[in-house]
């Protein structure tokens, strides 16, 4: 039975018309300016910065040697195409034994990963000998290089960044990926802001144009640099119309979730689309007549995906089957709490550890979208069950993971406000600047 109805599902060639139509109407929108609100706010406790830039304006140790003998920094700015050797000379390093410690030493490496903007610093004598150099790499660990006995040393520790909140605000008028970049949203805080409203909005299916997002996340920056970006604090998005908020509370220390304004959590105990919603992921199923992803008579939902996107596990649970499963392909069951279940067909393949008994988190990646077993193209087939009957999720009303507590909503509404008047604020800005 199965069988005959994965037969029924369109062929791939058919897709191709409506690929190409759904491309010329992209083409054809008119090209909607909207202005992304920048702003960065303090927030939060903030860390002080290890390393006081000191600029040096003296121009050359030479010179420097006779005005005086204390010894001093330099920095220099990274810009492309520049070259350890040349930043060192251009730091009046003056010192062949640092300079061949450098070059040959493999603690020395993590130096040569050179990121242009960053500020590699360096202290010597007057005469050049090297006394410290120091630079952080794109992990945000500093390196210290310093005299040490007869040679030298290198040091690795934390960098002790500058942590900041950033705001990004933006209207939805192609794709969601599209307005992020318009507004220099990270791809990091996109994936988040995915994650926090999945729960409620369907990402692969009910983005509009003029859908709009506010978030307000975490940055860590030396010298003005952004070296990461951390967790979203708050965010917003109006979908269709429906204005979604969500606000990161830590329930103990480390310890957190998302809630709405009312204090119930946005997290839910399945996930709403298994496949995950990424740059390669969106739009892709745009490109495929709709009703593939519809809940059909085959007793599950499709997903058109391209080759190789992830499957999460819809909720936390233990793997009862991991393998090849006829027209299935290769294939994922998980049994959940009650009695839940969830099988993942087509798969081009499993993720790593994935097997029979294998417990996994809600969210945990199971494997990859492909076309095995019987498929016309790469999607992956979702089949929800109860006590093993197929249903259809949308149809069901799953409950929400958790509320807070009297006592503890009053400590989030306090920690809530200033963040949610930010988000407004924004938001006013945003339009002002529309119009
Ligand atoms: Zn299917």
């Amino acid at each position: 039975m199965y069988q005959q109805q994965i037969l029924s599902e369109k062929p791939a060639s058919s897709h191709r018309g409506a690929r190409k139509g759904w491309l010329a109407a992209a083409v054809a929108l008119p090209m909607m300016i909207t202005f992304g609100a920048y702003g960065v706010a303090e927030f939060g406790p903030q860390q002080a910065v290890a390393v006081v830039p000191v600029t040096e304006s003296l121009p050359s140790p030479d010179l420097a040697a006779r005005i005086t003998d204390t010894p001093f920094w330099r920095e220099e700015t990274i810009r492309s195409g520049d070259t350890l050797g040349a930043l060192i000379a251009k730091l009046g390093v003056d010192d062949d034994a640092a300079k061949q410690f450098i070059r040959t030493d493999p603690a020395a490496k993590p130096l040569y990963e050179l990121h242009s903007g960053r500020v590699i610093r360096a202290q010597t004598t007057p005469d050049g000998r090297l006394l410290q150099l120091r630079y952080v790499t794109g992990a945000g660990s500093e390196i210290t290089v310093r005299p040490s006995g007869t040679g030298f040393s290198v040091n690795e520790a934390p960098a002790e960044l500058l942590r900041e909140s950033e705001f990004r605000s933006g209207t939805i008028t192609s794709s969601l990926f599209a307005a992020t970049d318009r507004v220099g949203l990270p791809d990091e805080v996109t994936r988040q802001l995915v994650e926090i409203f999945e729960g409620e909005i369907d990402f692969h299916r009910r983005l509009q144009k003029g859908d709009r997002f506010g978030v307000v996340y975490e940055t860590f920056s030396l010298d003005g640099q952004t070296v990461r970006t951390g967790r979203i604090l708050a965010a917003e998005f109006v979908n269709a119309g429906r204005k979604l908020s969500a606000v990161w509370h830590e329930t103990r220390p480390g310890e957190g979730a998302y809630y709405s304004l009312k204090g119930e959590s946005l997290k839910k105990s399945f996930l709403q689309t298994p496949v995950e919603f990424s740059r390669i992921s969106s739009g892709f199923s745009m490109r495929f007549h709709p009703i593939l992803k519809e809940w059909r008579a085959h007793k599950g939902i499709d997903y058109a995906a391209p080759t190789g996107t992830r499957i999460r596990a819809a909720a936390d649970g233990v793997i009862t089957f991991a393998g090849r499963k006829g027209a299935y392909g290769n294939a994922v069951e998980i049994k959940h709490h009650g009695a839940y279940s969830t099988l993942y067909g087509h798969l081009n393949g499993f993720a790593a550890g994935i097997r029979n008994g294998q417990h996994v988190r809600q969210g945990d990646i199971i494997g990859f979208v492909g076309s095995t077993g019987r498929a016309t193209g790469p999607h992956l087939h979702y089949e929800f069950k109860i006590a093993g009957n197929q249903v259809d999720p949308s149809k069901l009303n799953l409950p929400k993971s958790h509320t807070l507590d009297a006592r503890q909503f009053a400590r989030f509404r306090d920690q809530m406000q200033p963040l949610q008047g930010r988000l407004e604020l924004m938001a006013r800005i945003d339009l002002a600047r529309a119009r």
